[in-house]
């Protein structure tokens, strides 16, 4: 008998559809589990449920928005291991990467009720006015309404918190779409979530098809749209509502710097650090290490590093402990890599190892002499592909990293401090780590892109600013 689909949530109550999904391992195909598309009716009533929950949920006391957060991150925690393996079996991540993945939500949860309680306001003298003499602001941040947070397949349940955990910090209802791959870690998200005193309304987990979510965007009981996803549909749901608040988390080609002053055990670090976060999740993560820009007087010495510790990552079945890169997220996108691969070494790149597809899987792959304008170089390969080259100067390589129309974040390994400064003047990405990937992110930071790659940030301080607007209250005669 085919197992019960896991229930969607309207409202914070469990309800089930018609329309079943079963949802499939990208490895082998083997079931993960089953949902059913929301109902039409239902997709009503979580949107009504939002907009008639705003006031309420804006008004939850700050201990009672903190307790829910903290349950979810404690429960969370409990069942860390059911929920990093659900992860890996609807998305193929190895399992030692999901498991990270759970640690990190649990982090995420804490860090919403941390900021839950710290959230406050503040006091704004006016009277350096002569017209404004006696009289005070008192200035908060209010939600400014009911979001709809829309969530990529790559982090099923991380990037997923980062939208549910800074809406309930700030009480504001949140309509939540997972992706069509990986519903069912939200959904189960979803059970813990409905164990919390959070009022109805505050918040629904809709597996619904792209076109019911479509319709949802132009919803106008959903003023905010918070999305995760790839450049082309954020930047069509952006221009399709010029009126909303939209966050846009999006795609990029990452780049790591290697400056020339790197010795032989900073030049391990960076070779490691460099194919570990190149392959990790087969580089199907918005920051994975794409293109490395290495000064000459290094370059060979890092090349030789990459290629092999890239060739010590172990692949296959990500339900084994020991595997470092799983499939990609179906074989449509493997083989657009495969292809991307092709269209490099055509135009005269080298695969220094790799290059290889199997299913779903592509073998982690490094390629050299990529010319500029090759897709696996200018466009997103969000496949396990890193492109080395060699530049003369520091200054090069950061003309090189700007040269695209993407800009989320870089990494610089140097240990000249001038280098370090002068990276994150001039490099056009919403962040520069210093002595690492680009591929670095805590919770606690804000985080987000320009150029294509985005507009607005998220780490859930930054979110909450972001979900929430300026009022002012003026008191007069203190
Ligand atoms: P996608 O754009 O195909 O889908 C993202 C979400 O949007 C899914 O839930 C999808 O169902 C939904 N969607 C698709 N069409 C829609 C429409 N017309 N209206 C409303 N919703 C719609 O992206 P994906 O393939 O799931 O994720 C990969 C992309 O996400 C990559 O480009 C990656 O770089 C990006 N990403 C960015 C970040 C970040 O924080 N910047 C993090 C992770 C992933």
């Amino acid at each position: 008998m085919a197992p019960s689909p896991a229930p969607y949530w309207v409202a914070g109550r469990p309800r089930t559809g018609t329309d079943v999904v079963a949802v499939r391992s990208p490895f082998d195909g083997a079931e993960a589990g089953r949902t059913t598309n929301a109902t039409a009716d239902d997709v009503e009533a979580a949107v009504s449920a939002a907009a008639g929950a705003r006031t309420v949920c804006a008004a939850l006391p700050a201990h009672v928005r903190a307790a829910a957060l903290d349950h979810v991150s404690r429960r969370l925690a409990e069942r860390s291991e059911e929920v990093a393996a659900l992860i890996t079996a609807e998305s193929g991540k190895p399992l030692k990467w999901s498991r990270l993945e759970v640690t990190r939500a649990v982090s995420t949860f804490r860090w919403g009720a941390e900021e839950a309680r710290r959230w406050s306001g503040s006091l704004q003298r006016l009277d350096t006015d002569p017209a404004a003499t006696g009289r005070m602001a008192l200035v908060r941040r209010v939600p400014r309404g009911p979001v709809l947070g829309i969530a990529p397949f790559n982090f099923p349940l991380n990037l997923v918190a980062h939208k549910v955990a800074p809406a309930i910090a700030v009480g504001a209802p949140i309509v939540l779409k997972p992706a069509p791959a990986t519903p069912l870690t939200a959904l189960l998200l979803g059970e813990i979530l409905a164990e919390t005193d959070l009022p109805a309304g505050a918040w629904s987990v809709l597996p619904v098809p792209n076109e019911v979510a479509a319709r949802l965007v132009q919803d106008p009981r959903l003023p905010v749209v918070s999305f995760t996803g790839s450049v082309p549909v954020g930047w069509s749901i952006r221009e399709s509502v010029p009126r909303k608040h939209v966050t846009l988390e999006l795609g990029g080609n990452a780049a790591a710097v290697v400056a020339p002053d790197q010795d032989e055990a900073a030049l391990d670090w960076a070779a490691s650090r460099i194919a570990t976060f190149a392959m990790y999740q087969a580089g199907q993560s918005c920051i994975s290490v794409q293109r490395v820009f290495a000064h000459r007087d290094v370059a060979a010495a890092l090349t030789d590093r990459v290629v092999e510790a890239v060739g010590k990552l172990v692949t296959g079945d990500p339900t084994d402990d020991a595997t470092d890169v799983g499939p990609l997220i179906d074989e449509q996108a493997a083989r657009r890599v495969e292809s991307w691969v092709a269209d490099a070494v055509a135009a005269g790149a080298r695969v220094l190892t790799g290059g290889t597809r199997n299913g779903a899987s592509y073998a982690p792959t490094v390629l050299t002499g990529v010319p500029a304008d090759a897709r696996v170089s200018c466009e997103e390969v969000f496949g396990p592909v890193v492109v080395l080259d060699t530049v003369d100067s520091v200054d090069e390589a950061f003309a090189r990293v700007n040269d695209s129309r993407f800009g989320l974040q870089a990494g610089v390994f140097t240990r000249d401090l001038q280098v370090a400064f002068r990276a994150a003047r001039v490099l056009e990405v919403g962040g520069v780590v210093v002595g690492d990937v680009p591929s670095f992110r805590a919770d606690q930071m804000p985080y987000g892109g320009v150029k294509d790659s985005g507009t607005g940030r998220e780490g859930v301080h930054a979110a909450m600013e972001d979900l929430t607007e300026e009022r002012v209250l003026v008191l007069t005669g203190i």
